[in-house]
């Protein structure tokens, strides 16, 4: 790996997150340990700390990729095993930090020694599975690329917000999902709930025919938001399984601070997730032989949003079916939904007894 394959990133930036990611990556089975552990030992703080300057350092000085992350790996496994040592320093921390030094030298070992690009083989991975489940519908493949924020997403954040990371699906002349990071800040948090973000772009948005993009809309940004929450849970452990508990909880943590009561701007996908709920108990409600179990109605629920997603409609149309479902559908939706369950009713047919 010589050169940055993404056009629009600076190689040193390039160079700062790759080394991060090569290092989350190496030890990240104990990685959320590290990470919760830096709230109640200095020592531990100090040394991810270190981190970041270190990779600050060889992007700076090292205009090899390779070597860079690699000299990034090494010299934060010095800092890591001298901390170890620390007198004052808790045993089980001690021993974690022993854990780590390890895995990081398992890396440099490694007869296959190599830099590896975590964030894109996450990208192929979910890009993969998504096209699969969107194969019967409409399915472009997406290119992947990366891009820097020069701040955090959302300015007023707080420490319960480290997730310094979003992403934007452009679709002319093809597809693209750019993953945006904030370097300053790209830790274990936003790390771990990189595959969740992709998963979002590649359910909600890369095969999504409408006519327009709207981070407003209860559709695009919530109802389709609560599917891919679904294939998440599936696709999870497939995606690195030795990540998959820390990505759980951060995901989780990431929900709050994007569904929110508090947070203004997460009224769309707060109230779009919450309508495909809705919809989930209508139909447990109301059909027993579909509802009899609620993992059944989700799954109906599921397959109406992918192809609802597909079919093309203005987004207005879109966002007008999501709302007619609170508190419950009107009695002519409720027919329609009825005739969609029982199999009588094309689901893009649905769109056609709203009127935006
Ligand atoms: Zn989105």
């Amino acid at each position: 790996m010589t050169s940055c394959p993404y056009p629009e990133l600076d190689e040193r930036i390039w160079r700062n997150i790759l080394a991060r990611a090569n290092v989350f990556h190496a030890i990240r089975t104990r990685l959320a340990d590290l990470f919760d552990r830096t709230f109640f030992s200095n020592a531990v703080d100090s040394t991810l700390r270190q981190l970041a300057s270190i990779a600050d350092e060889f992007s700076e000085i090292e205009c090899n990729t390779t070597r860079a992350v690699l000299a990034t790996l090494g010299e934060w496994r010095s800092v890591v095993a001298r901390t170890a040592e620390f007198a004052h320093l808790d045993e089980s921390d001690a021993d974690l930090l022993r854990e780590i030094e390890n895995l990081l030298l398992e890396a440099l070992m490694a007869s296959d020694i190599r830099v590896v690009n975590p964030l894109d083989e996450t990208f192929v991975k979910v890009s993969r599975l998504s096209g699969q489940v969107y194969r019967r519908y409409f399915w472009r493949k997406p290119a992947f690329s990366l891009a820097m924020e020069i701040a955090h997403l959302r300015p007023h954040h707080s420490y319960l917000d480290p997730y310094a990371v979003s992403a934007l699906t452009t679709s002319v002349p093809n597809a693209v999902v750019q993953l945006v990071i904030w370097p300053h800040a790209f830790g274990p948090p936003a790390y771990a709930v990189l595959p969740y973000v992709l998963i979002h772009e590649c359910i909600c948005h890369v095969p999504a025919r409408q006519d327009r993009v709207d981070n407003g809309s209860t559709f695009a940004e919530g109802f389709m938001d609560w599917a891919a929450e679904y294939f998440y849970g599936l696709w999870l452990s497939r995606i690195d399984s030795r990540l998959a508990p820390m990505t759980e909880q951060h995901v989780a943590a990431l929900q709050q601070v994007l569904t929110g009561a508090s947070n203004t701007d997460a009224s769309s996908r707060r109230v779009g997730r919450r309508r495909a709920s809705q919809l989930v108990n209508w139909i447990s409600g109301h059909d027993p032989g579909l509802g009899e179990s609620r993992s059944v109605a989700k799954k109906a629920v599921v397959k109406l949003a992918l192809t609802l997603n597909t079919t093309m409609a203005p987004l207005d149309i879109k966002d007008h079916f999501v709302s007619e479902l609170n508190p419950a559908p009107n009695p002519v939706l409720g027919e329609r939904l009825r005739a969609w369950v029982d199999g009588q009713l094309d689901p893009a047919d649905l769109l056609q007894c709203t009127c935006a």
